[in-house]
């Protein structure tokens, strides 16, 4: 009982030690995992998922993914230098792939690494409600969501120890994989929280508007997402938090403040 104490008031501590500033909200995130450690696992997870899934190459809609998710990392890149965040991507290592199933499905892994389901196709159909996805997947990311997720999982299992996490051990990339959703379980990630999803779809629509995307077709993606989830179990883009209805209201009220920020880096027309 005694360690157990111990080791949650050390979690605290380390907590308390380990925050970031989120440039996006400036808000204080917890950063416990640093990306140094996180990026490597993921990465090394993301390449052998590709190895166990059809990775779909050569075709238009792939060169449409990759098209797409490089504009957002450009958006994303001129948005952060603009704030006074340069660097803060050196970490990063973008790629996009497109992967032949059938699930309405995409995500994006620490550190920048992005699949699409083809199955998610119809319903983003065409390229700007792909950009619509790219970012709000992008934005989670960006944010470092996963890492938060990643970090709280750690305090809550007590592996965070004197503030420094090593992935090495099998524990702990246990816990990686069980709290990002990684290995024989990527792509059916646990939810993001209802703040972060919120935050992600504010996030994403600059992203898109930066990118010259129409921020105008995310609340209208949204809508089709909708149509098309009946009854299922939500994945990580159909997520309920926030309800469909909210985000759909939320992401329609905000594309008027996405233009006027896409303005700033002077782009004024939008596919
Ligand atoms: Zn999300």
């Amino acid at each position: 009982m005694k360690l157990k104490k111990a080791l949650l008031i050390l979690g605290v501590v380390v907590f308390i030690l380990s925050c970031a500033t989120n440039p996006f909200t400036g808000k204080k995130t917890m950063a416990l995992v640093p990306n140094s450690q996180l990026f490597p696992t993921s990465f090394a997870q993301y390449d052998q998922f590709l190895t166990e899934n059809k990775v779909v190459t050569g075709t238009k809609d792939a060169a449409m993914i990759t098209r797409v998710g490089q504009r957002i990392a450009v958006a994303a890149e001129r948005w952060l230098n603009a704030n006074g965040h340069e660097g803060y991507l050196n970490d990063y290592k973008w790629e996009y792939n497109l992967v032949d199933d059938k699930t309405v499905n995409a995500w994006c892994m620490p550190g920048g690494k992005i699949v699409f389901y083809t199955g998610i196709l119809p319903i983003a159909n065409g390229e700007t409600g792909v950009a619509a996805i790219m970012g709000h997947e992008v934005a989670h990311a960006l944010a470092n969501h996963g890492q938060q997720r990643m970090s709280a999982a750690y305090v809550q299992q007590g592996l965070a120890v004197a503030g420094n996490v090593a992935i090495k051990d099998e524990k702990s990339r246990n816990a990686f994989n069980q709290y990002y959703g990684v290995g024989t379980q990527v792509g059916v990630m646990l939810p993001f929280s209802r703040s972060h999803e919120t935050e992600a779809d504010k996030i994403g629509l600059y992203l898109m508007a930066i990118a010259g995307y129409n921020p105008d077709e995310a609340s209208e993606l949204w809508k089709r997402m909708k149509a098309n989830s009946g009854g299922q179990a939500p994945p990580e883009i159909l997520s309920t938090h926030p309800s469909n209805d909210s985000r759909i209201a939320n992401l329609a009220a905000l594309a008027p403040t996405a233009k006027a920020e896409a303005k700033k880096f002077g782009v004024t027309t939008f596919r």
